[in-house]
């Protein structure tokens, strides 16, 4: 069994603490409601006809609307949220940003997580949504994701189907999504078997193992009509396994776009700095030879980017969910973001004490990382208290 690496699982603490003074950052001064935009390209978000910058905001961690007012200043217009994000707070926050804005002048994508082993289920996903129009302060939401769909069979689901159609035929929703991190050249060809499904959000980065597989499948959504939005656009956000370095972004970015068939990427910028690294990005999209260059360097490196391949789970002792475990991992050490690893982890019900009675770690991943390190690095979280985290 491992035992609990006390230096990393203080780590945790260390940085919930320092997301919590970067928490009061307030205002941009040379930001100014009229301020001059600069042009980005825009593209088609397929059969949604949404003519969307190819810069769109990631609005996870942000919990700063003045980083959001930026955005919206520089010529942003897609904002991208979930009803579980920071506990509806998020949707909250967008909502009081956008209520005197001109309704034409933003779309908004928010996402919920379906459970469809329920009995109540349509009752709750209802709930759910109207919950998020709620907080939103909206009638309709330009997208709404089923969220994080990883089970083959739910995208096709007659009730996921028929709750989703209802949705849009009552008007709460303009265009009907899903997002996926997992199996998704699979769940692309679900979803276009579906017929139902407009948009479809996916991670798509540099490190990607599967990118021939990938884009054609994304190609076959693209034939179908559907829409790609790119998210997990910078593989975790640091340049190392260790978190230390944060990543060139706008060579991430500029990485998507050469992908004509991805509309729109997601970054989720939380301060004025990265949002200029992406706006730098956006202004000129084109990838250039100083990019190609970084990123090569970096494709053979350890990061925190799991490719949800899923091989560890089949050689785990436990059949532990290693890839969500490893997501959690990169929220805490590679976004410094504590609060949403310990969410992702207590939605998978863990303990904090996973490998325990496992003399030998069984699980090898591909990508180089030290998969039973890195759970006891991690799942302790789930027994830090929500309020010492950010
Ligand atoms: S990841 Fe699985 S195989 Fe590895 S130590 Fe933990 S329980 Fe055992
Ligand atoms: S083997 Fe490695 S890359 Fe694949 S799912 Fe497991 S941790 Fe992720």
């Amino acid at each position: 069994m491992k035992k609990i690496d006390r230096r990393k699982f203080l780590g945790i603490s260390a940085l919930a603490g320092a997301g919590a003074l970067a928490t009061n950052v307030v205002a941009r001064p040379l930001m100014k409601e009229n301020a001059t935009k600069k042009a980005i390209p825009t593209r088609v978000l397929g059969k949604t006809g949404l003519e969307i910058p190819v810069l769109s905001m990631g609005v996870m961690r942000a919990d700063n609307p003045a980083v959001v007012r930026a955005a919206y200043n520089a010529g942003l217009t897609h904002f991208d949220t979930a009803h579980g994000y920071q506990n509806g707070k998020n949707e909250e926050m967008l909502g009081a940003f956008f209520r005197d804005k001109d309704r034409n002048t933003f779309t908004i994508a928010t996402k919920g997580k379906a459970n469809l082993k329920s009995d109540n289920f349509e009752q709750e996903y209802e709930d759910l949504l109207n919950t998020s129009l709620r907080r939103l302060q909206m009638d309709y939401v330009d997208i709404f994701y089923t969220h994080a769909i990883e089970d083959f069979g739910a995208l096709k689901n007659p009730r996921m189907v028929k709750m989703l159609k209802k949705f849009k035929e009552e008007g709460k929703i303009r265009h009907i999504g899903f997002s996926t991190h997992a199996n998704k050249p699979g769940q692309i060809d679900e979803a276009i078997e579906a017929g139902i499904y407009e948009v479809c959000l996916i991670s798509y980065n540099f490190k990607l193992d599967i990118l021939p597989e990938l884009n054609a499948a994304i190609q076959r959504g693209i034939d179908a009509g559907m829409g790609f939005v790119a998210m997990k656009t910078m593989a975790g956000g640091v340049e190392d396994a260790e978190g230390k370095k944060q990543v060139d972004g706008a060579a991430c970015l500029r990485w998507v776009w050469q992908n004509q068939n991805i509309t729109t990427a997601i970054p989720g910028f939380t301060s004025f700095d990265l949002l200029d690294n992406c706006l730098e990005a956006a202004y000129s999209p084109e990838l250039q030879q100083k990019d190609k260059n970084y990123l090569a360097n970096l494709q053979e490196k350890e990061m925190l980017y799991c490719q949800n391949c899923g091989n560890c789970i089949q050689q785990c002792t436990k059949k532990l969910p290693i890839p969500a475990i490893m997501r959690a991992y990169m929220y805490n050490y590679g976004y410094k973001y504590p609060a949403l690893s310990k969410e992702t982890l207590m939605d998978l019900a863990l303990t904090g004490n996973e490998c325990s009675g496992c003399e030998t770690c069984k699980a090898t991943c591909p990508s180089g990382f030290n998969i039973s390190d890195k759970i006891a690095a991690i799942t302790p979280i789930v027994n830090v208290p929500s309020y010492f985290l950010t």
